[in-house]
């Protein structure tokens, strides 16, 4: 799919030939989770993993070797091989297909549901509101389902699927990470799965690619919303870059996500509270109708033209004018309260 043909790197594959027909739209690192699941009170969960708290007081990790986000190859090809001895629990709108335990199966499949609901409420596109979950039990699984063999201890989720003629994706799947999942309290599992469900909303029913900082920035947004935290607590390891004099000065661009490059949570929580700018200026619907008009089935060259477009046809104002107001908006959290 158009959406991440961003980034040239790909990742090394175990089975290429599998893998050449998938678009992986994101690997959410699982650093970025954190901010979600910072100072939260002991998981009560009946998952038979032992989710540990993670936050400030955990060391970050590393910058992890792997792309967040990956090419897309053409569409139209086999499908992944099905997880060995895998149990599968129906919810209401999701398909959990695991090695872990059934009571995980199903916990999974209520945080599914809830995604799908809460997505739902956002996106107003029609799409399927259905999530297909992958949930293998160890690592090694994980990766022959996503078809990777570098480091991924620290990627939280992957979603990939096929994508059709007409650009949808049509059977995306949301594969977890075991590992990555052992470390994430309730709130932050269900922040990673309804962060992927946004993907699989957005893949499924709107054909082409965004400037990725909308495409992640949304996710997020959808992520976040009435998580009951502060914009401030959640971006904290932004803010503490912009009180350094290393905030960005520019709408975050596709090479600021890359792994590779640098840290790259900051660069989230950046695109993340400017998205929630413009739908605190202007409205969930605008924001939706920003995101439809900055995306295009083309290069993200035009992407990005279609964007500066949309900043003027659909918000009234200018990408200069409303990185300022962003900008403006990053010190005024920053600042000493
Ligand atoms: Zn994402």
């Amino acid at each position: 799919m158009p959406l991440t043909d961003h980034q040239t790197r790909m990742p090394r594959r175990t089975t290429p030939a599998r893998r050449a027909a998938f678009g992986v739209v994101g690997a959410l690192l699982l650093s970025l989770v954190t901010a979600c699941d910072r100072d939260e009170p002991a998981p009560t969960t009946s998952a038979s993993f032992a989710p540990s708290r993670t936050g400030p007081e955990v060391p970050q990790p590393a910058p992890n070797p792997s792309p967040t986000i990956s090419a897309s190859p053409p569409a139209g090809a086999q499908t992944p091989s099905p997880l060995a001895g895998a149990t599968t629990v129906m919810g209401q709108f999701s398909t959990v297909t695991g090695t872990v335990d059934k009571a995980t199966l199903t916990a999974y499949a209520k945080m599914a549901d809830q995604a799908v609901t809460d997505v739902s409420q956002q996106w107003k596109r029609a799409w399927p509101r259905k999530v297909t979950i992958i949930a293998a039990k160890d690592a090694a699984a994980f990766r022959d389902q996503v078809g990777r063999a570098d480091d991924l201890s620290q990627v939280a989720a992957i979603t990939d699927g096929p994508v059709d003629a007409s650009g949808h994706a049509t059977q995306d799947r949301v594969i977890l990470n075991p590992d990555a999942f052992a470390k994430l309290t309730t709130t932050g599992r269900q922040f990673v799965i309804t962060h992927e469900s946004t993907h699989v909303a957005v893949r499924s029913s709107l054909p082409g690619a965004a400037p990725l900082w909308l495409v992640e920035g949304f996710a997020d947004h959808v992520g976040y919303a009435g998580s009951g935290r502060r914009r401030a607590d959640l971006a904290a390891p932004l803010l503490t870059k912009v009180t350094q004099g290393k905030g960005p000065t520019r709408l975050p661009t596709q090479g600021d996500f890359d792994p590779s490059q640098g840290e790259i949570a900051p660069t989230y929580l950046g695109a993340w509270l400017a998205v929630d700018l413009i739908a605190r200026r202007h409205g969930e619907a605008k924001l939706q109708k920003f995101y439809e008009a900055s995306t295009v089935m083309d290069l993200p060259t035009a992407a990005e033209i279609a964007m500066d477009r949309a900043f003027v046809d659909v918000l009234g104002t200018t990408r200069a004018t409303f990185t300022r107001q962003w900008l403006a908006e990053l010190n005024q959290l920053a600042a000493p309260r």
